[in-house]
């Protein structure tokens, strides 16, 4: 498995960019990915700091949610903000990381990223509509990488 910031091409990250950028067309929630190689610590503990690190909870809802992937040890989780996170079960969210898995294993990492890209805005808009026509973007679309 290459490093995490080469082992999607460039025309994969641009395809996830826009996944997101579309996901979050009709919902006020905010969608981040974050790759990196090794996550040593429990998953979700690892994810949750990447998620402050990322300033993600500075959403006017509170409804971002991080897709947090560690390529390497093949390590997934989803932390979606406090609003979020009171609309949706725990199973849920563990439930797309199982999905992601099954993608990665079949080699299937952008389009796997996609689907769970998608998913995630389907559920954004179910809780958080959007309801005016300003809709700032307020977390970069962008792939957050880390070397470690
Ligand atoms: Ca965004």
């Amino acid at each position: 498995m290459a490093n995490a910031k080469h082992f999607l091409t460039d025309a994969e990250k641009n395809r996830i960019t826009d996944a997101i950028k579309i996901a979050e067309n009709n919902t006020t929630g905010e969608i981040r990915v974050h790759i990196e190689n090794h996550c040593n610590t429990a998953t979700i503990v690892r994810a949750e700091a990447v998620f402050n690190m990322l300033n993600m909870h500075q959403t006017k809802n509170r409804n971002g949610v991080l897709i947090y992937i560690a390529v390497k040890d093949k390590q997934f989780a989803i932390v979606g903000d406090e609003a979020i996170d009171h609309s949706t079960p725990i199973d849920y969210w563990t439930a797309l990381c199982n999905e992601l898995a099954v993608n990665f294993k079949n080699g299937n990492y952008a389009n796997g990223i996609v689907a769970i890209v998608e998913k995630v805005g389907k559920e954004l808009h179910r809780h958080f509509p959007l309801l005016h026509t300003n809709n700032p973007d307020e977390l970069s679309n962008e792939i957050s990488f880390d070397e470690n």
